[in-house]
């Protein structure tokens, strides 16, 4: 039976849901080691976290170096801990940081790399949606551990019975690592909606929505939905950059997208295609944006989406 070694994203405080999903994963292959890269003092508390998930066995490493010095720092760790347990294969959370830890650890084991899969196979496959979407690719890495990064929300997490073993490691982090300082850094600004890439559900608004996107939201609102936006309500500068979706913006995989007065540009669907179910509203019946949606409403989103916001709060009740 495989072994595969889990990277446990988590701020200082929280485990992030992608752990759940990486486990879920690497179940199907065998033994799920999940490796937490702590501040000092903390591995312990954030290995409690990990109480209801399918992770076997926790291995936590301490050090403040990690926050202090980067990426550089944390694979040198990271390294260490793949050289003593010799997994079968490594997942990753497939965000930014992860994709730099990913690359940077490909490097330093000799091993090929995968990134943005969605999904991983017992044979330690993985599959990636590549081309704007249009191509479902499925690879295996020849050479070295597996280094693969698994997109959020590409698979409903399962939960777990009985509490991981849980052990600590200790590493020794060269003065190579530790070259880089970070002096400072300041969290981005956050509503209180869930993080666009974890979300279960998004709700993107387009030119369709002519700049008022407070229907888009109060629907976000009822579901606990993220909000996305297509690029031509970002470069109106009707919705931040930051929520756009799409080959220049950001790539999401919910169990749920709902696209309002979006057509469907080829780029657009680059970062929503595999969304599990893909819900379009759009005045237009011609619009490409249907030929990818499994369900479609045919519309103007300012009449359908209060409507739909009213019939779910009415069952609700
Ligand atoms: C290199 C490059 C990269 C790009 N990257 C991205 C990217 O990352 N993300 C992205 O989104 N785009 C990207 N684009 C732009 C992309 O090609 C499209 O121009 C863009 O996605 C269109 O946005 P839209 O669907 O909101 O607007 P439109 O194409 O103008 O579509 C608006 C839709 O709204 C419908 N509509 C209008 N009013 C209503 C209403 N009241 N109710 C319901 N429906 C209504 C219309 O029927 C229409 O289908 C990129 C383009 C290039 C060249």
């Amino acid at each position: 039976m495989a072994q595969v070694l889990i990277l446990v994203d988590h701020t200082s405080a929280k485990v992030a849901k992608t752990t759940g999903e990486l486990a879920t994963f690497a179940k199907r292959a065998g033994d799920c080691v999940g490796l937490i890269m702590a501040p000092a003092g903390q591995g312990q508390a954030l290995g409690e976290q990990l109480a209801n998930t399918l992770i076997d066995q926790v291995i936590a490493v301490e050090s403040d170096d990690f926050a202090r010095h980067g990426a550089a720092c944390l694979v040198d760790a990271i390294t260490q801990v793949v050289e003593k347990v010799r997994p079968d294969a490594i997942l990753i959370p497939s965000t930014s940081a992860g994709k730099e830890i990913a690359g940077r650890l490909a490097i330093r084991l000799n091993s090929g790399v995968i990134t943005d899969a969605v999904d991983f196979a017992s044979d330690l496959s993985a599959t990636q949606s590549v081309f704007g979407g249009s191509f479902t690719v499925s690879s295996r890495v020849r050479v070295g551990i597996p280094v693969i990064t698994i997109r959020p929300s590409a698979i409903e997490a399962e939960v777990g019975g009985s509490a991981p073993a849980f052990e600590r490691m200790d590493v020794v982090i060269s003065d190579k690592a530790k070259l880089v300082t970070i002096t400072d850094t300041k969290p981005a600004v956050k509503g209180g909606r869930p993080e666009l890439t974890e979300a279960r559900v998004v709700i993107s608004g387009g030119r369709g929505t002519n700049g008022d996107f407070k229907p888009v939201e109060a629907l976000a609102d009822i579901l606990g939905a993220a909000v996305g936006a297509s690029r031509a309500a970002t470069d109106a500068g009707w919705y931040p950059h930051t929520h756009q979706v799409g080959q220049t913006g950001k790539t999401v995989s919910p169990q749920l997208y709902l696209a309002c007065g979006i057509s469907g540009a080829i780029q657009h669907r680059a970062g929503m295609q595999t969304s599990k179910t893909i819900v379009a509203i759009n005045k237009d019946p011609e619009a490409p944006i249907f030929d990818v949606a499994d369900f479609g409403v045919v519309g103007d989103l300012f009449a359908v989406l209060p409507q739909a916001g009213q019939a779910i709060l009415a069952k609700r009740a």
